[in-house]
């Protein structure tokens, strides 16, 4: 029996993660369940699964969850960044699902990772934003890492044993690879004219064909963004150079990444575009559990195809892709940009196209300072990208 603590656990990930522990109740117990602002569902939660403890952000939040529980749970209510830390890293713990969207997720995702344990990383945002210090940080710990982001974890699925058991340390070359195809489907607007962008609503833009997922990353899907941090993160964590990685819009979604390798195979993991499956991969590895998901009907899927991204449609992907092999600085300013410009394009206070003008504007400044150059420790990192925030927020209210 493994003792699990879901970090971002009244999220979508977080719900598609319980459902399949639902499937494998012998295998896995809730330890611990780490939310947001969601009291009502975090109530919800803790009556089914009666986690040891449950962590929101704010102490309001917490004492209206305290209020909502019966008098005699057996779940102890905590708050703050330091609660979700101890339960993603206490010793009681064997998995953490680091589910929390975006650079919130960073500090309890590395509690976990430095507490060795088993680490499914969802919260893409996380490596993103510290790349290097996150690796090493697996490094030293032996924590296992596993990938959970669909993309990332057919790559995984595609990749031989020893680069799977030594994530970010192996060359790529050495076990005959030549490059990685990262699938993206295009998102919503992979049909619409780039003139009409400007005027789509957060509603069009989060209305995803395929998947279902939280707001920020149905946005980052509409922009690309998503595929762009997904090109960071596939560095990280397969230790690529840029002509290992490329990116290929492939709108139905079936094939959810490949791997090249040089004698001319093309390795390929396909599924319905359900999280639960690569979640369940992530929990079972090296072994297969139920996922609950449907086995794909190949006489009913029709046609595959595939296409070359349009950067003039998706900007934020090629600025991404660029802030990759730029440096850490580039890459934690614009994730951290990203993340106000959709903050904002959800609250209707800039476009949808606005939303690449900031990021693009927050890492040309950031770019053109050199003092930030040397990001190898937690707290510059940090600075940076309350720094980048700072700059977004100014850029979205001059627009
Ligand atoms: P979501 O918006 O549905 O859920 C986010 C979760 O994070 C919620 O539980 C929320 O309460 C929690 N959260 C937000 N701010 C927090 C804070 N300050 N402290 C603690 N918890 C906080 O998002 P999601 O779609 O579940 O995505 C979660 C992460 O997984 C993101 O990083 C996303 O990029 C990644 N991811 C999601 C999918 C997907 O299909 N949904 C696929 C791949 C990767
Ligand atoms: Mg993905």
């Amino acid at each position: 029996m493994q003792n699990l603590t879901i970090l971002g656990a009244t999220g979508s990930i977080g719900a598609s993660t319980l459902k399949v522990v639902s499937e494998n109740l012998s295998s896995f117990a809730i330890y611990a369940l780490v939310g947001g602002k969601n009291v009502a569902k975090m109530a919800e939660l803790c009556s089914v699964w009666k986690p040891k403890f449950a962590v929101l952000n704010e102490e309001a939040d917490a004492s209206e969850l305290k209020r909502l529980l019966p008098s005699d749970t057996r779940t102890e209510v905590l708050f703050g960044q330091q609660a979700m830390c101890m339960v993603s890293e206490s010793n009681d713990v064997d998995v953490v699902m680091a589910a929390i969207v975006g650079a919130a997720g960073l500090l309890p995702t590395l509690a976990a990772v430095k507490a060795g344990k088993r680490v499914l990383l969802a919260n893409k945002e996380a490596l993103v934003m510290s790349g290097k210090l996150f690796m090493d940080a697996v490094n030293e710990s032996g924590a296992q890492l596993l990938p959970v982001d669909s993309e990332h974890n057919a790559i995984f699925q595609c990749l031989p044993a020893n680069i799977q058991t030594n994530l970010g340390n192996c060359l790529l070359a050495e076990s005959g690879i030549n490059h990685i195809l990262l699938t993206g489907s295009g998102g919503p607007f992979r049909y619409t004219d780039v003139s009409a962008l400007s005027s789509v609503t957060p509603a069009q833009a989060i209305a995803h064909p395929n998947w279902s997922m939280g707001p920020k990353i149905s946005v980052d899907s509409a922009t690309m963004m998503n595929k762009g941090l997904e090109f960071i993160e596939a560095r990280w964590l397969f230790n690529t150079n840029r002509e290992q990685l490329k990116v290929v819009i492939h709108p139905q979604s079936v094939i959810h990444s490949m791997v090249q390798y040089n004698d001319g195979s093309v390795l390929a993991q396909m599924g319905q575009p359900d999280m639960a499956t690569p979640i369940a991969y992530s929990m079972s590895y090296p072994d297969r559990i139920p996922s609950g998901v449907a086995p794909l009907d190949f006489t009913t899927i029709g046609e595959l195809t595939f296409m070359a991204p349009d950067y003039a449609k998706y900007p934020c992907l090629a600025l991404a892709m660029d802030a990759c092999f730029e440096g850490q600085h580039a890459t934690t300013a614009i994730n951290a940009a990203n993340e106000i410009a959709v903050e904002a394009f959800l609250s209707e206070k800039i476009r949808f196209t606005d939303i690449s003008v900031v990021n693009e504007r927050v890492m040309s400044k950031v770019c053109s300072a050199n003092e930030f150059i040397q990001l190898d420790n937690l707290e510059t990192i940090l600075e940076l990208d309350r720094m980048a925030r700072n700059y977004a927020r100014e850029f979205v209210r001059s627009i």
